[in-house]
């Protein structure tokens, strides 16, 4: 079995202005292609979890969504970082997309994380899930890996999930195994 860090995109790889449809406005935090590659070459798999209901608002297309990731990619690839997988989910709940409304993988439910761990074999208890809101900790522990909050503060009823200001330092907490 396979041990992850599953990432949250929007404010977690990268700034957040909603939405993000032209690869010309995304663009990684500081340091994070650095901070990856340390958990690549430890042997973490790095696997995209993220929503992106702006698909289903009509407010991205496919396309758009996959300019973007290509940029993401190139932009890792400056530090040899290769993702894994990406899953994202496109669904809202307000605003069908293919007749979907309650799908089970925007998260906080379950679904991309579960077919993950499916797809590549993965050992839960030595896995990640890094993110910014409520949603990316409800994830990770509805499927038992453990939760790492990216942020300045710590979010109101999860104060005992770990909170970091950046990915760099998550990534040392987690190398050094600091908390675990
Ligand atoms: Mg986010």
């Amino acid at each position: 079995m396979k041990k992850a860090i599953f990432l949250d995109r929007d404010g977690t790889l990268n700034p957040d202005p909603g939405y993000i449809s032209d690869p010309n406005n995304f663009e990684l935090f500081p340091d994070v292609g650095n901070a990856l590659s340390k958990l690549q070459k430890a042997g973490y798999l790095l696997i995209l979890i993220t929503n992106q209901s702006g698909i289903s608002r009509g407010l991205i297309t496919l396309n758009q969504l996959e300019a973007v990731h290509t940029k993401l990619k190139k932009l890792l690839l400056q530090d040899a970082v290769k993702l894994d997988a990406i899953y994202y989910c496109p669904h809202h709940p307000n605003h069908p997309y293919e007749g979907i409304t309650n799908c089970n993988c925007r998260k906080p439910e379950p679904g991309l994380i579960l077919k993950a761990i499916t797809d590549f074999d993965i050992d839960v208890a030595s896995s990640y899930m890094i993110g910014d809101r409520s949603s990316d900790i409800k994830i990770a522990q509805r499927t038992s890996v453990t939760p790492i909050l990216i942020g300045k503060s710590l979010i109101s009823g999860f104060e005992n999930v770990a909170t970091y200001e950046t990915l760099s330092a998550a990534a040392e907490a987690i190398l050094s195994k600091a908390r675990w």
